[in-house]
């Protein structure tokens, strides 16, 4: 390449989606293999006992684990990305740059298996948390108490969708010298990219969009500074949440046709929130790009897209029950984020661990449904739920 060309190069920044495609480590460098080598190999030969290999064993580092690492963080556009074998461990991980005695504000309706670490794991280890309506900038500040050391946002949130002004949340957090956190599972970086609002550590479940196809369980985390990205390489290598050299393959596998997989489900999102929203029979329709939805705005700021998930209330328990056993082609199962739409029932799975009266605050009634939409087609998707929703 010319000195030229070189420099056109450098100053021309590649589109995400170019990037999805060509990130680094898309081609194996040694042999000009498609694919990242899948390295099955737990250590690695010190040819020179003075000069050691770059990987000297893989909970430490492996080169297929950091390719997927260094893909995450060019995509969050952060410093350095970490995989874990779970959305869980990933966060788990994160949360041990904490230590006894400190406090974190959390989102009143983070992902369940998040509130169940804080509530009946770390609250052991005197890491303490307060739950707040994070959509309520006075409710985040109220919550400051001398021993705070971490926000943690979800937006949107699950399964109501509703939606936390991030940038107001970050920059209110660092006059405090709080560290951010941000699980970007629904919208994943093709749709939101919390660093550039200001957030210091972004986690994923890896099992739900990013992977695409309800086949791996992953998690990923991203550090927006080289001083963060060190604190998490030690609790990462330390705790051994690693993720496995398959499953980091297969990730990479499905992370790269992240963008057409966003693009296809969101358009049917919002022909499915549209047509739901237009019925009598149904009681509310979540979706952050409906025109009522009271933080449609504020996503709009930080976000290019409305995500594929849609919840709706369908008035009754029973009726839910009714449409979740006769829908057709949906899979009905906890998770999302899949080439397949995915119909959950937060009452009754996601959320069943939570008291009633608490899930109703939330808006998570009997009969709310929530729907991830796949790559169907969506009159098939719209034509098989209304059948399941026909009252007999
Ligand atoms: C599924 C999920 C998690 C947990 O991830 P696992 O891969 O199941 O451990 C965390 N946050 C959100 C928003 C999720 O949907």
């Amino acid at each position: 390449m010319s000195q030229h060309n070189q420099n056109d190069a450098e100053q021309h920044q590649l589109k995400f989606s170019t990037k999805l495609l060509h990130f680094g480590s898309e081609i194996d460098r040694s042999t000009g293999a498609s694919s990242v080598p899948i390295y099955q190999a737990s250590t690695f030969h010190h040819e020179d006992i003075f000069n050691p290999p770059q990987h000297d064993y893989s909970r430490s580092g492996n080169p297929t684990r950091q390719a997927l690492e260094d893909y995450i963080a060019l995509l969050e556009g952060g410093v350095r990305g970490f995989a874990y074998s779970s959305g869980m461990a990933a966060i788990s991980s994160t949360f041990m740059l904490l230590s006894a005695g400190d406090h974190m504000i959390v989102t009143e309706d983070v992902y369940g298996g998040t509130y169940r670490l804080l509530t009946m794991i770390l609250n052991r280890l005197g890491i303490e948390s307060t739950f707040v309506d994070m959509t309520d900038l006075d409710q985040v500040k109220a919550a400051l108490k001398p021993n705070t050391k971490a926000v943690y946002m979800e937006t949107p949130s699950n399964p109501t969708l509703k939606i936390t002004d991030i940038a107001a949340v970050t920059s209110w957090a660092k006059e405090h010298g709080l560290i951010t956190m941000l699980d970007n599972t629904f919208m994943t970086p093709y749709y939101q990219r919390p660093i550039e609002h200001g957030v210091d550590i972004v986690l994923h479940s890896a099992t739900k969009f990013l992977g695409g196809h309800s086949d791996v369980l992953a998690g990923l985390a991203v550090a927006s500074t080289p001083s963060l990205g060190r604190q998490l390489k030690q609790l990462q290598n330390g705790l051994g949440t690693v993720l496995g050299v398959q499953d980091s393959w297969l990730l990479m596998r499905g992370m790269k046709t992240l963008g057409a997989r966003m693009e296809h489900s969101e358009i049917s999102a919002r022909k499915l929130a549209e047509w739901l929203a237009q019925r009598h029979d149904i009681d509310a329709v979540y979706y952050p790009g409906l025109k009522h939805h009271p933080g449609r705005l504020i996503h709009e700021k930080q976000s290019t897209g409305y995500g594929a998930v849609v919840s709706f209330d369908v008035g009754s328990g029973e009726r839910a029950k009714q449409v979740l056993s006769r829908v057709e082609i949906p899979l009905v199962a906890v998770s999302l984020g899949a080439v397949e739409s995915i119909l959950s029932y937060p009452a009754m799975m996601s959320h069943a661990a939570m008291p009633p009266e608490v899930r109703r605050e939330r808006g998570i009634t009997d009969g709310l449904i929530r729907f991830s939409v796949g790559l169907e087609d969506i009159d098939d998707l719209i034509h098989d739920l209304e059948q399941a929703l026909q009252t007999s």
